[in-house]
């Protein structure tokens, strides 16, 4: 049934990547929308009401970044970004504005599905994820936080963290599968945009990663996004893998 498909708007000027952004989702049962500029992509969004938006910064008539703006001016539609590797500020700005997650070109067939489900907080089955789990608890990946007693498991195994790290790890949780910029951890942990608070942060990370180590032969439970922020793995995370495949 064509009108239960989530319907996808990719806004990106370059026509390989765009066929293949295309091709992939319409294999995977969600049904496309493609505009080669943001002017177009604005269009389409107002007429078809997309589920999700795939977003290029670099367009050729005006930056994505005015396509947040505009767009989350009135809808909380999720928002991807592409971007190019080096892009550190362009990615921190489309997350500031409102973006829900960056995926770096180039990047796999795997990871963006991961993305896209992770936008649409769908599990790898296509089924809708739980919001807060009725048990009060997120699993993923081995790792184990109950919320009520405010403890986190490790493989079974109980880490001890301070009030800061356990608030961190909380966080981050409940965000699963997105990356959260330095800033907005930041303002939710300690409740202020102050710059010199990024190194506390950094401190507190750099033990909650030591506590939490790693899972054997696999990455660590949350990810450093060099120069942006952090994302933790949800049960969906596959190992990240580089390059169109
Ligand atoms: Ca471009």
């Amino acid at each position: 049934m064509s009108n239960n498909k989530f319907k996808v708007l990719i806004v990106e000027d370059e026509a390989n990547i765009c066929s293949f952004i295309e091709t992939l989702l319409t294999t995977n049962d969600y049904q496309a929308l493609v505009a080669h500029t943001c002017t177009m992509g604005l269009t389409l969004f107002a007429s078809h009401n997309p589920d999700l938006v795939i977003l290029d910064l670099g367009l050729p008539d005006r930056d994505g970044l005015e396509l947040i703006r505009t767009v989350r001016q009135k809808y909380m539609t999720p928002i991807i970004v592409l971007s190019a590797r080096t892009d550190e500020m362009d990615k921190i700005e489309a997350l500031d504005l409102g973006a829900n997650d960056y995926i770096t070109k180039p990047f796999g067939t795997g990871e963006l599905l991961a993305r896209v489900r992770a936008a649409l907080r769908l599990n790898r089955y296509g089924a809708p994820l739980g919001g807060a789990a009725p048990n009060g608890e997120f699993c993923a990946q081995g790792l184990r936080i109950n919320y009520d007693r405010r403890k986190v498991f490790v493989e079974g195994e109980e880490v001890k963290l301070t009030q800061t790290e356990y608030n961190i790890v909380a966080f981050l949780s409940q965000h699963a599968g997105r990356v959260m910029t330095y800033a907005a951890i930041v303002k939710a942990i300690w409740g202020d945009t102050d710059i010199g608070s990024t190194k506390k942060l950094q401190v507190n990370m750099a033990n909650i990663r030591k506590k939490l180590g790693s899972r054997p032969g696999s990455n660590s439970y949350i990810l450093n996004e060099l120069g942006v922020g952090y994302r933790m793995l949800d049960e969906d995370s596959g190992p990240r893998s580089e390059g169109l495949e």
